[in-house]
């Protein structure tokens, strides 16, 4: 790895001009963009951070790989929400995206970073972790499977995984996925879990500063996992304390509005509430989804690293085959059939 760096060093400097270049033109035209549609055509609630996360960590990647997941971006930023849409159609999927770290306790708590999945399955129990959640240990497998998809140089395989990673590492990120009380429904608050990981960034996130430079290698990707979501975990009290403390000062009419949502007349939290909580949080929400966005980058990176570098310029060739499109359609069509019931975090 050590060889790596001076090389990637030298062609970075030059090509991190040109990627602030891109951002800058290419930002303003998002938010331009967003700011013009009218609300009902504006992404679903909850979808809008995982499409942008995933879309601002290309920018993230060394020139090597820029090209092919810039060709790409479309693809890997639509689909950030497959990994969801899942959620009703495989049993597995749901406690993927996210683990009740407060179901344990504080001696467990400490262990499990340290335990495979083997170790952990022997230890807890399969039931029982997949009862409360997954979410750092499925972002190490995802980490393997990418970095064995860089290896056979399988596009398909690439894409997929690159976007899920990326889901699975911004879920991560999110308080509300690290605990028990996923949608304030112990506490009173229930709705919080879409208010904070939808409603506020659709709110403020044109405003925050997404430049969060390089990919970087990492060298303990499982650590890094349980590190992001003890991390989150650790801003939960504010989550909760400073909605709570706002309940006292707003009334049930203040804190709510109604806004037209995909044509819907929906029950929103006001923007006068959710801007004093958005204050209160103090970028809370921005550093959790640069954090995201710096993530998934260093993940890529590493699989691609890992692999061994292959080339991935005769890979930007690819275009899939109106088979495989068909495919992809009738499969996504599939997933949305609820065939499970699964936790509603974006109830709001
Ligand atoms: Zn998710």
């Amino acid at each position: 790895m050590k060889q790596i760096i001076p090389l990637f060093a030298r062609l970075r400097k030059n090509f991190n001009l040109l990627k602030l270049l891109l951002v800058i033109g290419i930002l303003p035209t998002i938010c331009a963009f967003s700011l013009k549609r009218p609300l009902w055509q504006r992404p679903l609630w909850g979808f809008f951070a995982h499409k942008r996360i995933n879309r601002l960590a290309v920018f993230t990647l060394p020139p090597e790989m820029f090209g092919f997941y810039k060709k790409n971006i479309d693809y890997i930023s639509e689909n950030a929400i497959n990994a969801d849409q899942r959620r009703y159609a495989f049993k597995q999927e749901a406690p993927r995206h996210f683990i009740d770290l407060d179901n344990y306790s504080d001696s467990v708590r400490k262990q499990l970073p340290g335990y495979s999945w083997k170790e952990a399955v022997d230890k807890v129990g399969e039931d029982s972790l997949y009862a409360h959640g997954i979410v750092p240990w499925h972002i190490n497998s995802m980490k393997y499977q990418l970095t064995e998809a860089f290896r056979k140089k399988d596009v398909k395989r690439i894409l997929s995984l690159s976007t899920d990673i990326g889901h699975y590492i911004a879920d991560a990120h999110v308080p509300l996925h690290t605990t028990r009380n996923y949608n304030g429904q112990l506490s009173n608050q229930i709705g919080i879990h879409g208010f904070w990981e939808s409603r506020l960034p659709e709110m403020f996130a044109e405003n925050y500063d997404f430049f969060v430079g390089q990919a970087t290698y990492e060298e303990f990707p499982q650590k890094r996992a349980w590190q992001t979501v003890t991390h989150a975990n650790a801003a939960l009290d504010s989550v909760l304390l400073f909605e709570k403390q706002l309940n006292s000062q707003f009334s049930e009419d203040k804190k709510f509005s109604f806004e037209e949502v995909n044509g819907v007349t929906t029950r929103v939290y006001s923007k006068e509430f959710s801007t004093k909580y958005h204050q209160m949080l103090k970028n809370q929400v921005e550093r959790q989804m640069r954090a995201s966005v710096k993530m998934i980058g260093d993940f890529w990176f590493t699989c691609w690293v890992d692999a061994g570098q292959p080339d991935l310029m005769p890979l930007k060739k690819y275009e899939p085959t109106k088979e495989e499109d068909e495919e992809e359609k009738t499969e996504k069509k599939q997933w949305l059939k609820r065939i499970f019931e699964v936790r509603k975090e974006s109830d709001n």
